[in-house]
């Protein structure tokens, strides 16, 4: 059982069998909700680039990973993956669009996440990875590494290169060339 205890009183916790089961207290009834855990991470691009960090930490030290991490409590998922982007890059990025949602887990636990994606570009900054990076290094959409890490970042990689693939041409002269404005209307 992963959690003995209650978080609210100290007293026992018991699982209640369900299609999702849930934590429920013996001594003051208080049921203890999980939820997969939020993170919010950044495909950062510039042409036909994308930026990925390696990892000097575990899980998966040593592979590539996309730029992002864990919302804190109440963050807004575009202002935890924006100060993510800063702490692990020295980045300031603009949002230009985002994929899709995608489930996977994390560590030896394997908690629940649920990984929110947003394609960024570099507004300013100086690079420079952050303590959690040993290096970071620009690919090319779709010539990736082999070692990626985690479920979720070889999923985003995927979607990134069939959204490049769709967009590229208006990825290119965003946001400034009127042509895109007409094709938008
Ligand atoms: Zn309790």
């Amino acid at each position: 059982m992963k959690y003995k205890f209650c978080p609210k009183c100290g007293g026992r916790l018991k699982i209640k069998k369900a299609a999702f089961p849930r934590f429920w207290c013996l001594d003051c009834e208080f049921v203890f909700y999980q939820n997969s855990k939020p993170t919010a991470s950044a495909l950062i691009i510039d042409g036909d680039k994308v930026l990925l960090g390696k990892r000097r930490i575990n899980p998966s030290k040593g592979k590539w990973d996309i730029i992002g991490g864990f919302l804190e409590d109440g963050e807004h998922p575009e202002a935890g993956m924006k100060r993510e982007v800063l702490e692990e890059s020295g980045l300031r990025v603009r949002v230009i669009d985002r994929l899709d949602f995608i489930m996977d887990t994390y560590g030896a636990e394997k908690e629940s996440t649920l990984n929110i994606t947003y394609i960024v570009k570099i507004r300013s900054g100086k690079m420079k990875p952050g303590d959690d990076i040993s290096e970071l290094r620009w690919f090319s959409i779709g010539k990736y590494p082999k070692n990626i890490a985690f479920k979720n970042g070889k999923q985003m990689l995927r979607d990134l290169k069939r959204w490049y693939s769709k967009r590229n041409i208006y990825v290119r002269s965003f946001p400034h060339s009127p042509r895109i404005k007409k094709l938008r209307n």
